[in-house]
């Protein structure tokens, strides 16, 4: 595995270090030439060197590969997966619409009675505080690049033209392009938001890559406290002292920079792709304190968190957040379909509505905006959520998942595991301190990556972190198999770093 270190870069975007060597044998004798698809998050793809992994079937929370071989799915494909691979009522709901309307688009007061169907019921389903309209769009990055140009256009309608700057999180996972820390997508306005956050490549090293390159992150965002108490906190700082150092930094920067330019928050309830990062104690409440005070809108990505991941069917239900404006999408069809939704509160939609009615037209929006046969599948979805009360079957696996998972916190190269509900991430590092990450070059997290997918299952890895987010409708003992896999996994880590 000294391979590992001139493909480090490869590694990481791959998860598997051990593919390596089977690009190798195809390169000299099978004739791998690389493959004419630009995937995303790749390195090396263009390259003849790596073999990717090619996915053919999906079965519950397991995925087979080409060559046959089974996988726990552990991060339910790229966290959205929500009700496995084979729920045959989504594949129903997606032949019945696509042999009635496979399309028709919703500009111009034309819609479709599911895309109408959809905002209804998924408007219902949010009820920390009153949302007025849903706006659909293809996937999160749209959701949170939507946002951005909702939040100008409430701010001109209200003659506010100098309140256009966003604060997000370092390491938070938006909808506006943030950062590795702060990931929230990879359209040009999210990966920007990730631009919201710098990732410190010392510790995270994949959301940098969102910026690097590509001329980000944007200017209009700034970057407040990713609040990651074990990384950050001070010594003998309560979680609660913390919190409240965070809101006064944050408050700090609205001062400097003059509240009458920041018109928008935008926090993950809890951060995925930073390495999964719980809020501290008291930290929204603190935080919403502050962004309030200034007229400031808080917008809730909850494309991760939404439906029962937290075993809440929102975050904000969890943490008690009253956001102005909320992102979903992955679990919304349970990824079945892309699909993802912007829900507005009735104060910045009557805005809107007002400012649209004068200038004629609120001209946003994508051909695929609110497609009928994306909206049919996501309506099953929340109809299996409701019908099989999927947030109570979160919370009857997501102790043993916790407890079983953070049973490995002692290992001399886990830094921390933290995570809550059905998300779970652990940080690697020596000598159990956040200010000590194995070397780059060693690729300690890469390998338990690889080694999970020996045993037969496939994690996240950025950087430092390994990540897991399985399928909702995990059983007792598929979440014993995940956490035996982990130690396997972890043993075998181990000794690798001795
Ligand atoms: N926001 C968060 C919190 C995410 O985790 C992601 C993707 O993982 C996105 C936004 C972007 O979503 P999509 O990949 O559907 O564009």
């Amino acid at each position: 595995h000294v391979l590992l270190v001139p493909f480090l870069a490869r590694s990481y975007s791959t998860g598997s270090p051990l593919r390596r060597e089977e690009s190798t044998a195809e390169e000299k004798g099978l004739g791998f030439k690389g493959h004419d698809m630009l995937a995303p998050f790749t390195a090396g793809w263009q390259s003849t060197d790596l073999h990717p992994l090619i996915i053919e079937k999906s079965e519950g929370c397991y995925v087979y590969d080409s060559n046959g071989k089974k996988y726990l799915d552990a991060l339910a494909g790229l966290w959205c997966t929500a009700l496995g691979g084979n729920e045959p009522r989504l594949v129903a709901a997606a032949t019945k619409q696509l042999n009635t309307l496979p399309f028709y688009h919703s500009f111009w007061n034309r819609t479709t009675k599911p895309s109408l169907d959809l905002a209804k019921e998924l408007l219902e389903t949010f009820t920390a505080s009153k949302m007025a309209k849903a706006f659909f769009t293809n996937s999160g990055s749209e959701a949170n690049d939507t946002q951005v140009k909702l939040v100008w256009y409430y701010n001109n309608a209200l003659g506010r033209p100098d309140k256009k700057k966003f604060i997000a999180r370092h390491k938070s996972p938006l909808t506006l392009s943030f950062h590795p820390n702060r990931y929230h997508g990879s359209t040009l306005i999210a990966a920007r938001n990730i631009s919201f956050s710098p990732l410190t490549l010392k510790f995270f090293r994949s959301l940098p890559a969102l910026h690097q390159k590509f001329d980000l992150p944007a200017p209009f965002v700034l970057h407040t406290d990713c609040p990651h108490y074990w990384r950050h906190h001070l010594p003998g700082e309560t979680e609660e002292e913390y919190s409240t150092r965070l809101a006064n930094n944050l408050e700090n920067l609205i001062l400097k920079e003059g509240p009458e330019t920041i018109a928008a928050f935008i926090a993950e309830p809890v951060m995925g792709a930073g390495g999964v990062i719980p809020p501290p104690a008291t930290y929204f409440e603190k935080v919403q304190a502050v962004v309030k005070k200034y007229d400031i809108l808080f917008i809730a990505d909850e494309v991760i968190c939404a439906f029962g991941r937290l075993g809440y069917m929102y975050g904000c239900d969890k943490y008690n957040i009253k956001p102005d404006l909320v992102s979903v999408a992955k679990a919304l069809s349970s990824a079945y379909m892309p699909i993802g939704a912007v829900l507005v509160s009735p104060e910045v939609s009557d805005v809107i509505h007002s400012q649209s009615s004068e200038l004629g037209s609120f001209s946003h929006g994508f051909t695929y905006s609110g497609h009928p046969v994306a909206c049919a599948v996501a309506i099953e979805a929340l109809k299996i959520y409701k019908e099989r009360n999927i947030v109570e079957q979160v919370r009857s696996i997501a102790p043993r998942f916790q407890e079983g998972v953070k049973a490995f916190s002692d290992s001399p190269i886990i830094g921390e595991i933290r995570g809550t509900g059905l998300i779970i991430g652990t940080e690697f590092a020596d000598n159990k301190s956040p200010n000590d990450p194995f070397p780059a070059e060693w690729g300690v997290c890469a390998y338990f990556g690889a080694q999970c997918e020996k045993h037969g299952m496939l994690v996240r890895v950025a950087g430092d972190n390994t990540m897991m987010s399985p399928p909702f409708i995990m059983t007792p003992s598929e979440v014993e198999e995940l956490i035996s896999i982990y130690g396997k996994a972890l043993k075998a880590t181990e000794e690798y770093v001795k």
